[in-house]
């Protein structure tokens, strides 16, 4: 080895070099920002870094929240050893020389292996022990309020909880501290829990000002859970009845518990793709109302993604022999939180002004009967 020459990191021709160790759909395919990971399952979490910003083959992946330089990750992903990597490069044999079309074919080592369910479900089951009921002032209830006027504490169900402070692991994998969260648990039709879901929030109850990498906010997360736990549902409210509200969101749902003044049953499903996959118990109910979103047209597909999925479980709840309504949000990318509010306002509103007309009345009224009592008087002297 003494005769090779020293290896700069810096000078080598990563995009070259690369595909000789790693699949290309590891690579990108410089539309992308982020893509597929080939040490973990994270799907738009890993990135290769351009030359300009770090010529020795830099990588980081965010959910496995690793990252280094080119001879890390075919170390990662190949397996091979540093000292074999590194006489591979200052050979120039890269990969000793498999020609990249068979070499990428190579599956990748998986370096972090996912978790399994039972370990899913044991850290699911860790966090929901350390949950308690919502409490009047818990930051919960502050932030449920802040968003959904009108809803009352005790139309809560008992799959919303509040846990006083989880670990906050933010989008680069850095720890943040211990936050409170609201906890929503998902379960099966046969009422089993699948799934977890976590918005973090402040002390203030507002949603704790994280974001993700896209810049967006990142309060709500997902505990990961076993396959196959798309369908669950979250029972949102405590009331029983023959019709059921299924909404697209918690918040969405939380608004129709309180339009409904909590007389209706609301379940609440992950996103509109889940609604198709709905696993609820329809024999419990005579009438579904669906509430969905009204996106976007998806330009590829030519539909509003949200009223789609809702029409398909329609159409499927119709062969049940179901009623179903789809009461649809007339205004784009509004959903039902949105028109929620707009009705609260009015309706406290006509309220008001109904109660400010009673006051007129009684003050004509009363000033009447003092002039009245004062001709009165005026007379009988
Ligand atoms: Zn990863």
């Amino acid at each position: 080895m003494k005769d090779l020459p020293r290896l700069n990191l810096g000078d080598l021709d990563w995009p070259r070099i690369f595909p000789f160790y790693i699949d290309s759909k590891f690579l990108g395919d410089g539309n992308k920002k982020w893509w597929a990971c080939p040490l973990c399952d994270g799907e738009e979490t890993f990135k290769l870094y351009s030359r300009e910003k770090d010529p020795k083959g830099g990588w980081y992946c965010a959910r496995c929240t690793k990252g280094g330089d080119g001879v890390a990750l075919i170390h990662e992903v190949s397996g091979k050893s540093y000292r074999e990597i590194f006489y591979e490069l200052r050979t120039g044999n890269y990969n000793g020389g498999i020609p990249p079309e068979v070499a990428r074919t190579v599956k990748p080592v998986i370096a972090k292996p996912e978790k399994s369910d039972a370990q899913k479900c044991l850290e699911m089951q860790a966090a929901w022990d350390g949950a308690g009921p919502v409490t009047l002032g818990s930051p919960v209830w502050i932030y449920l309020l802040s968003r959904i006027p009108g809803l009352q504490i005790e139309w809560l169900g008992k799959d919303v909880c509040y846990h006083p402070g989880m670990e906050y692991v933010d989008a680069w994998g850095k720890r943040q501290g211990k936050f409170p969260v609201m906890l929503l648990r998902a379960r099966s039709s046969s009422g089993k829990p699948c799934r977890l879901h976590r918005t973090y929030l402040t002390g203030e109850g507002t949603k704790v000002p994280f974001l993700t990498r896209k810049g967006k906010s990142r309060a709500k997360l997902e505990m990961s859970a076993p396959d196959g736990s798309g369908g669950a549902s979250i029972l949102l409210n405590a009331a029983r009845s023959r019709t059921l509200a299924l909404v697209e969101g918690a918040e969405t749902g939380f608004a129709v518990v309180a339009r409904y003044r909590n007389k209706v049953e609301v379940r609440c499903m992950r996103n509109c793709g889940s609604l198709e996959q709905a696993d609820i118990e329809w024999s419990d109910y005579d009438h579904i109302i669906i509430y969905a979103d009204r996106d976007k047209v998806d330009p590829k597909r030519g539909y509003r993604p949200g009223e789609h999925s809702a029409d398909i479980l329609a159409t499927h709840l119709r062969e049940l022999g179901k009623r179903v309504s789809i009461p649809k949000a007339v205004v784009e990318g509004t959903d039902f939180r949105d028109v929620w509010e707009l009705q609260y306002r009015r309706q406290q509103e006509r309220l008001a002004a109904f109660e400010e007309r009673r006051k007129l009345r009684n003050e004509v009224r009363e000033r009447n009967r003092t002039q009245l009592r004062t001709s009165e008087q005026r007379s009988a002297a």
